[in-house]
């Protein structure tokens, strides 16, 4: 009956339906399609408002495009280190003060994890309030106010959605989405907390300053998407979730979900045209509590 994923092979399609959840998870999404307003969640204020529900989580609007393949790094000036002669720095995958940490599906932080270092970035968001989510690690702050500079510049102008989330408020929103939806679909759509990149302080979600289509599926196709596939590494910014790479990063494209890593890992990774886990290559699943 579902003829939208008619050109996924069946392989495919099981892999969507078990594997991906929504790394951007206070957007409400759902798998059962229903739209139920997030209900704010206690002791850090709507952090689950900001996205407008977002299309189901099928990956059917392939483009055949990574984005990113060609980016032009020309601010990859060289910070002292050479990562194609030395490899990747790999305890900095599971070191949490690592601007290069790596959390994903099998990689979480550990309960008790709290940025130290989490400032407001001083760039346009979709909103006004000074609440948590406009908060990010005072690195990737710095980096993203160089950012949205270097894009107004190219005369794109870009607002952030949704930015550090509390393990707190990641907590509450997945039990929220569990009481309502069960665990098992609740990981379907939410991470679980810990495994969240948004707790990290390190990743934003980033729509054009009018708001529209922010986190959902159509950002993909505005020129504010096009500059960052383009352009986010030279601030030290990947595309998280590239198009084409679900089976490896546990999610679908997300071309509005960047996330800090520095210069050099970014250009590399941009220059490659692969993930934050490729990057680091095989890490064994028991590295991380
Ligand atoms: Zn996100």
């Amino acid at each position: 009956m579902n003829t939208k994923v008619k050109t996924l092979t069946t392989v495919s399609a099981l892999l969507l339906a078990m594997a991906l959840v929504t790394a951007c998870g206070d957007t409400n999404k759902t798998a059962s399609g229903g739209n139920q307003p997030a209900v704010n969640n206690a002791g850090a204020n709507n952090q689950g408002n900001a996205a407008p529900g977002d299309s189901e989580a099928d990956n059917s609007k392939n483009k055949g495009d990574q984005g990113n393949t060609s980016t032009d790094h020309s601010g990859a000036d060289n910070t002292g280190s050479s990562e194609e002669g030395t490899g990747p720095d790999m305890a900095a995958a599971s070191d949490v003060n690592s601007v290069a940490v790596l959390v994903n599906k099998e990689f979480a932080l550990p309960d008790d994890y709290n940025p130290s270092d989490l400032v407001y970035p001083n760039v346009r968001f979709t909103f006004k309030e000074k609440i948590e989510k406009r908060m990010m690690r005072s690195e990737a702050a710095k980096a993203l106010e160089n950012l949205f500079d270097g894009a107004e510049k190219d005369g794109i102008y870009l607002a952030g959605v949704s930015a550090y989330r509390s393990h707190k408020t990641q907590t509450a929103l997945f039990n929220r989405y569990v009481e309502r939806d069960g665990e098992e679909k609740a990981k379907t759509y939410s991470a679980v907390p810990g495994h969240s990149e948004h707790e990290t302080g390190l990743a934003i979600d980033v729509s054009g300053s009018d708001g529209k289509c922010a986190a959902e599926d159509c950002f993909g196709d505005t020129k504010e998407a096009d500059w960052l596939a383009n352009h986010a590494s030279e601030y030290g910014f990947i595309i998280r979730y590239p198009e084409g790479k679900d089976s490896i990063t546990g999610y679908k494209y997300e071309p509005w979900h960047i996330r800090y890593v520095g210069v050099d890992i970014a250009s590399e990774i941009a220059d490659r045209g692969i993930t934050l886990e490729e990057y680091y290559g095989s890490i064994p699943v028991t590295a991380n509590p």
